[in-house]
């Protein structure tokens, strides 16, 4: 709002802050949003996670296949990993949620070191 002493043009600084109450509550409404998003965001990256490490064992298992059929071994031979990279997989898969694989035999599924749903069948 202006206001016109003597002649000159003065602003009244009229603009005033959040008051503390105006304040708790935005923090409030924060912290329940808050709430509500992280844990569906860390499932949602958990799922992610999950999803990447499969696709990288059925990767192994198709190249394990490969492997057995071009070099006529049984399902009991077992591939190393130089067996497999890069012949088959142009890059070695790792889990994402860190875990190691496992080769395996040729008629075992790959394996992730963390297990649980880290599998595939
Ligand atoms: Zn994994």
């Amino acid at each position: 709002m202006l206001r016109q002493v003597t002649g000159k043009v003065i602003s009244q600084n009229k603009t005033r802050g959040f008051t503390l109450i105006e304040m708790a509550i935005v923090l409030l409404l924060l912290s329940v949003l808050l709430a509500i998003a992280i844990p569906s965001l860390m499932r949602a990256r958990s799922n992610a996670q999950i999803n990447a490490c499969k696709t990288h064992l059925w990767h192994i298992r198709d190249a394990k296949q490969r492997w057995a059929m071009e070099n006529r071994k049984t399902e009991n031979d077992m591939p190393s990993k130089d067996d497999l990279y890069p012949s088959y997989l142009k890059t070695w898969p790792e889990c994402t949620a860190g875990g190691i694989f496992g080769i395996g035999k040729v008629d075992q599924a790959p394996e992730c070191s963390i297990g649980e749903d880290h599998a595939i069948e």
